[in-house]
């Protein structure tokens, strides 16, 4: 499964460039086929482990005249309704012009999804209209050379979760299935068809001190039979994972000492290293923080819980044992405030109360975790962005540092993963930080986004 990427973007900008760096000697040009005009080239494209179809509008001269833009145009619709996802490259050199504009405009109105990229940004002298690029609106641009090779990582990081995302809804709409055969090769009962499920798991990461509770959350998440067989004797320091099913939602959980503790590999009781943290981090798309209510909080926490919000992670603060507290509603008012003072830069994350050992709250958590991924992944409009910072701009102005005041002109939602914001403005280093806590406590109440980092940006406009 597959899906159909379709280069657009005015004549000059580096799309046969690019076509053929994706292409390469597997070109195959299909104007003969039925139903495709000349004027779109297809190849089979390869970048990274990704396999997909390329079209290309290719053959078009600069519009000098009606007829031209109006061909131009329609080619550039066919190929946007013909694709799954729309590569829509810019000339960074030359900057946005208004035929960019247009095209901009097709693509907002019919394409299904937009990848932006400024091509011939090698070199300084693109930076100017890679700024550009962000005022049409279609999220961050990706930084490209084509004729160089510049930038396909970039691009690969873009394409890959659409790709996912593709395959997913792909394999939801046709179920393939999938027949069980019986010795005679005929197919067995109606019941033995089977459908594969194609989602990808969440990856996620229990991680905390030692003796938090990790193993004994995981083993009652899962069942102590199956973990048991996971991690085996004569692996390594590196990454254990497994994937399971959490009350039917597909998550890949990543542990480290905790496992090959319970595994008995080793006998004497490992530390979570700052090393093995960060691994685990790094790997995971959602961080359960799992504290002991006895000692929550410690050093090491803070270390963990801190690393998994810079490196942009969606975080579930967790706190265990919570079976033999006494004074519950006393030392959950506690747990808030020291969790509002000590880390600061996870405000807005959810805080779960869990008993490892019985299994109460775990649907919580799982809840937490579900709601955290969804806010961690969640795309928000430009259209309602721009309208919520006219109301936060009205509410609240932002200071007017010698008399001129900074105007917020635009805002949009560059990435996800986590969400991050792009406000053009005038004078971004005079505007203080308070206005920018301003901003991102607005949008994640406003917009409900819970147990994710938020970034926001500051761009002049150029
Ligand atoms: P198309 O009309 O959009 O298909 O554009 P082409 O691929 O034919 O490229 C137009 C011109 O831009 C050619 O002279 C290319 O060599 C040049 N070009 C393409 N990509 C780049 C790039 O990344 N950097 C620079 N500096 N020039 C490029
Ligand atoms: P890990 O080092 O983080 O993997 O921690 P373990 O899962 O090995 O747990 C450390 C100790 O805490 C063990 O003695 C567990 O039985 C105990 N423990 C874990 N979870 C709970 C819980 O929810 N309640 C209570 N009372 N004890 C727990």
């Amino acid at each position: 499964m597959s899906f159909t990427l379709a280069i657009v973007g005015r004549p000059n900008v580096g799309k046969s460039t690019l076509f053929n760096r994706l292409v390469g000697k597997r070109l195959a040009l299909v104007d003969d086929q039925p139903g495709v005009t000349r004027d779109l080239r297809e190849g089979e494209a390869r970048l990274g482990d990704l396999r997909f179809t390329v079209i290309d509008t290719a053959g078009l001269e600069e519009a000098t005249d009606e007829s031209l833009q109006g061909r131009m145009r329609k080619l550039t619709e066919r190929a946007v309704d013909m694709a799954d996802i729309c590569l829509f490259l810019i000339d960074a050199r030359a900057g946005v012009t208004p035929t960019d504009e247009v095209l901009a405009d097709i693509l907002r109105k019919r394409a299904r999804h937009v990848i932006l990229a400024a091509n011939k940004s090698e070199g300084s002298a693109a930076d100017a209209g890679v700024y550009e690029a962000y005022g049409l609106g279609l999220g961050e641009p990706v930084r490209l050379s084509a004729e160089h090779g510049e930038g396909l990582n970039d691009l690969y990081s873009q394409l890959m979760p659409v790709s996912d995302e593709f395959e997913k809804r792909a394999a939801a709409e046709a179920p393939q299935t999938e027949v069980l055969l019986n010795e005679d090769g005929e197919a067995e009962d109606p019941d033995a068809v089977r459908t594969p499920t194609a989602e990808r798991p969440m990856q996620v990461a229990v991680i905390g001190r030692p003796n938090a509770g990790k193993s004994t959350l995981i083993n009652t998440i899962l069942g102590e039979d199956r973990l048991l067989t996971g991690p085996e004797a004569g692996i390594t320091r590196d990454a254990i994972s497994l994937q399971i099913d959490w009350d039917g939602l597909p998550v890949r959980i990543f542990d480290t000492a905790g496992m090959r503790k319970k595994a008995r590999v080793q006998d004497k009781v490992e530390k979570l290293s700052v090393s093995d943290g960060l691994r685990a981090v790094k790997f995971a798309e959602v961080v359960v923080v799992l504290l002991d209510a006895a000692i929550p909080f410690e050093q090491q926490d803070l270390r963990i819980a801190d690393l998994a919000e810079r490196e942009g992670r969606a975080v579930v603060v967790a706190v265990n044992k919570w079976d033999i507290e006494s004074e519950k509603q006393q030392k959950l008012r506690d747990l808030r405030e020291a969790f509002e003072r000590l880390l600061p830069q996870l405000r807005g994350a959810p805080l779960v109360t869990v008993s490892a050992k019985t299994g109460k709250g775990l649907d919580r958590l799982h809840a937490a975790v579900e709601k955290a991924y969804d806010v961690w992944n969640r795309r928000v409009t430009t259209a309602h962005l721009n309208r919520w910072l006219a109301g936060m701009i009205e509410a609240h102005p932002p200071p007017a540092p010698g008399g001129r005041r900074i105007k917020l002109r635009y805002m949009t939602q560059a990435k996800t993963r986590p969400p991050h914001f792009v406000v053009m403005c005038s004078h971004p280093d005079k505007l203080p930080d308070s206005y920018s806590r301003y901003l991102i406590n607005g949008l994640r109440q406003d917009f409900d986004m819970p147990g994710t980092p938020i970034r926001l940006h500051m761009r002049s406009q150029s």
